[in-house]
């Protein structure tokens, strides 16, 4: 399993490469994405929908587990499941849909749902490093196959 790791100094960074994914993203695909509140998952996923094509502005939906949007390149399911009680909140959105169709998923706060999580995905982790200042990251990407 090989892990990328790559350090952003501003959320114009982290935009960026979450760009460049999703500029290289496949139908099927399954992102995940872990870290604090406010480490920048938002803005990676936002710099995603940008390299998909879709022009929508995309936030953490606050009261909705998943947004949809439809008019990138491929279609592109938002999740974030922050607020999610227990697992039996995904079976009624029907995420199985969307996890295993063809657009490309991303999912914020994915450590809460690891147990249906596909054997097939790519975990993103954000992490702040304080002594390097209020707006570094340090992003890791691993593919990850479970068994
Ligand atoms: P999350 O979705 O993880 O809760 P958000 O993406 O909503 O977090 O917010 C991240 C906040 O951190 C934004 O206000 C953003 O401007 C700021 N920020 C500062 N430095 C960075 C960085 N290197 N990468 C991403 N966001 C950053
Ligand atoms: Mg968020």
């Amino acid at each position: 399993m090989t892990v990328k790791t790559v350090e952003t100094g501003n959320a114009e960074e982290t935009f960026a490469l979450g760009r460049r994914i999703g500029e290289q993203a496949s139908a099927g695909e399954v992102y995940t994405l872990v870290g604090d509140l406010g480490v920048g998952k938002t803005v990676f996923t936002q710099g995603m929908a940008k390299g998909l094509g879709i022009e929508d502005t995309v936030n953490s939906p606050t009261f909705t587990i998943l947004q949809v949007y439809g008019e990138g390149r491929l279609p592109f399911y938002h999740f974030d499941v922050y607020r999610i009680g227990d697992v039996g909140e995904m079976d009624e959105i029907g995420y199985e849909e969307y996890f295993y169709g063809d657009g490309v998923c991303m999912v914020e706060w994915a450590d809460l749902i690891e147990e249906i999580l596909p054997e097939h995905y790519f975990r993103i982790t954000i992490c702040k490093d304080l002594s390097k200042g209020m707006d570094f990251r340090k992003i890791s990407m691993e593919e990850r196959h479970r068994i």
